[in-house]
């Protein structure tokens, strides 16, 4: 078990089976500037790092109440935040059905207990062009474990949305097109 934390402690859980995930950094534009639209330190080239696994392996002691949930589009991720400091915590997929989580690894005091970066998206290359290290194996290994919660049942616990209707837990606030760039070039400037 691995205990995470938004900045302020209220909204408090624990990752569960760390052997099941994969640690990665990401570099695409999303990412940063989700973290630019919640006040954090941009992240410029550097990237953020994440923890992927599956919705079922994730739990509260805390704080729940507390998570709000944006996207750049109507069917891109969901990233969730707690709403008592603005911390990003998880990224999510639109629907519960494929199940998927990934926990921003700021959120975690001790990360050693993740292992090394295995995978990199989105890396950055001259003319705008982008290459992925370890990509092949982060896909499958999001494959393999969606579709093991599939089989096994337990895409169901989720505590992210209601599987009865499949909708997120709470209302998802679409920010509006261009919205991603925009705080970017902001931030560049
Ligand atoms: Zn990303
Ligand atoms: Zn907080």
């Amino acid at each position: 078990m691995v205990p995470f934390s938004c900045r302020c402690g209220t909204v408090k859980g624990t990752l569960a089976d760390i052997g099941w995930g994969n640690h990665a950094r990401c570099f695409c534009r999303s990412c940063r500037a989700a973290d630019i639209h919640t006040g954090a330190v941009d992240p410029g080239d550097d990237g953020v790092t994440l923890y992927q696994t599956t919705p079922d392996k994730i739990s509260f002691q805390s704080g729940q109440d507390q998570l709000k949930v944006f996207s750049f589009g109507p069917k891109n991720l969901l990233r969730w935040q707690a709403s008592c400091c603005g911390a990003l915590m998880f990224n999510t997929l639109r629907a519960p059905g494929i199940p998927f989580a990934a926990l921003r690894t700021d959120r975690i005091a001790d990360t050693s207990a993740l292992g090394p970066i295995a995978s990199r998206g989105f890396i950055p290359m001259q003319g705008g062009k982008h290459r992925h290290v370890g990509a092949g194996q982060m896909a499958l290994g999001m494959l393999w474990r969606a579709l093991v919660g599939r089989i096994n049942g337990r895409w169901k616990q989720t505590p992210f949305f209601n599987t009865d209707t499949s909708a997120p837990v709470t209302d998802v606030q679409v920010l509006p097109k261009g919205e991603r760039d925009r705080l970017i070039a902001q931030s560049a400037q």
